[in-house]
C-alpha cells in the first residue's frame, strides 16, 4: 500500500496538500461519493457540470440525486464531435465544484488543456474524472480539487478506484455517506478503513513500477502521442473511415471509428480477428469500431491495425 501510493505521488507529482485514496466502487461509485463528499462544505450550492459523452451523461444523473445540478456546456447537439468552447460555459457565480469527464471513454473525446474557469467560478475546484486517460499525460495535479478514476484501464485490475484529493476538500461529508467512502475516514485510516481490494492494489503497485522502468508519464504521453497520430492519420487518409470526433478533441487512448460502408462491419471484426486484432466493436451504444490504446497496448499493436486497415481498405474500395 504504501510504496504504490509512494510510486503513484511520484509518477504524478502529486503535491504534499493532496492524499491519495485507494477506494472501491469504481467510477460509477465516485460519480455518487464524489457529492456525498463535497456538498457537506457548500449545501446549497449548484455543481456545474459538462456534458461531453456518455460518461459524463451519467456522471450529471447521479450528481442530481445530491444537489442542483447546472448543466454548463453540452457537446450533445455536436454528437459529442466536439468539446464547446470554454468561453461559451454557462457556469454558476459560484458553484460547490465543477465536473468534467477529461476523457470520454466511448465517444473519443479529450480535453487535451485544463479549462480556465477559475476567475469565472469564485476559484471553485474542478473535479476530474480521469478513469480512461489517467497516467497517459503528464498532468498538473494543483489545477484540480479532486481526480479520480477506476484502476481498470491504465493501472490495473478491476476493484480498486483511485482519488487524489486537495486536503481542504476533505471533511465535508454528508450525513448520507457511507463511512467507507468517506474521504476523512478513509484518509485517516491509510485507505484500510475496510478491507482493501489487496489483490488489485498489489497489481497497481507493480504497474507503477513498470512505469517507473519505462520512463515515467513523459515517455508514456511520448509513446501515446506517437500511437494516436499513426491510427488518426490512417483514419484521415482515406474516406473508407470516418472519426466523427473533430481534431483538436481527439483522444490520444480511445479512438472510435466507422466504416463509411457499413455492412463491411461484420467482415472487418472477423478478419481483423484473423490477424490477432480484437476488441475493436465499437460500444454498444455508439456502433462502428473503437481501438483503445491504452498505455498497456506497444506502438506495434498499433502499426498491425493500420497495416490491416490499409489492406483491407484495398481489398473492398
Ligand atoms: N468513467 C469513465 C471515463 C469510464 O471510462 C468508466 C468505465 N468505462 C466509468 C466512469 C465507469 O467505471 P466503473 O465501471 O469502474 O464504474
Amino acid at each position: 500500500m504504501d510504496a504504490a501510493q509512494r510510486d503513484l505521488r511520484e509518477l504524478l507529482s502529486v503535491p504534499e496538500n493532496y492524499q491519495i485514496l485507494f477506494l472501491q466502487g469504481g467510477g460509477l461509485g465516485e460519480n455518487a461519493i464524489v457529492p456525498m463528499n463535497l456538498m457537506g462544505r457548500r449545501p446549497d450550492a449548484t455543481i456545474d457540470m459538462v456534458h461531453t459523452g456518455s460518461w459524463s451523461g451519467k456522471s450529471i444523473q447521479e450528481a442530481a440525486k445530491y444537489a442542483k445540478v447546472n448543466v454548463a456546456a453540452s457537446g450533445q447537439s455536436s454528437g459529442f464531435s466536439r468539446i464547446p468552447d470554454v468561453s461559451e460555459w454557462n457556469l454558476s457565480a459560484s458553484p460547490a465544484y465543477v465536473h468534467l469527464c477529461t476523457n470520454e471513454t466511448i465517444d473519443g473525446v479529450e480535453f487535451h488543456s485544463v479549462p480556465g474557469i477559475a476567475e469565472r467560478t469564485s476559484g471553485a475546484p474542478i473535479i476530474a474524472d480521469m478513469s480512461s486517460h489517467i497516467l497517459s499525460r503528464e498532468i498538473d495535479v494543483s489545477a484540480y480539487g479532486v481526480i479520480f478514476a477506476g484502476a481498470q484501464k491504465n493501472i490495473g485490475p478491476a476493484g480498486l478506484t483511485i482519488a487524489i484529493v486537495r486536503e481542504d476538500l476533505i471533511g465535508h461529508a454528508l450525513p448520507c455517506c457511507p463511512s467507507a467512502f468517506d474521504w476523512k475516514k478513509v484518509a485517516d485510516n491509510g485507505s484500510m478503513y475496510n478491507t482493501p481490494p489487496t489483490y488489485a492494489i498489489y497489481i497497481a503497485g507493480l504497474v507503477f513500477q513498470w512505469l517507473k522502468r519505462q520512463g515515467g508519464v513523459a515517455a508514456m504521453e511520448q509513446r501515446n502521442i506517437e500511437k494516436a497520430q499513426l491510427l488518426y492519420q490512417c483514419l484521415d487518409s482515406t474516406d473508407f473511415y470516418v472519426s466523427r470526433v473533430e481534431a483538436p478533441f481527439r483522444s490520444r487512448m480511445n479512438v472510435p471509428f466507422y466504416l463509411r460502408d457499413e455492412s463491411l462491419n461484420a467482415a472487418f471484426l472477423s478478419e481483423a480477428r484473423e490477424h490477432g486484432l480484437i476488441q475493436l466493436k465499437g460500444h454498444k451504444s455508439v456502433g462502428g469500431m473503437r481501438a483503445s490504446i491504452y498505455n498497456a497496448m506497444p506502438l506495434e499493436g498499433v502499426q498491425a491495425l493500420v497495416a490491416f486497415m490499409q489492406e483491407f481498405a484495398l481489398q473492398h474500395s
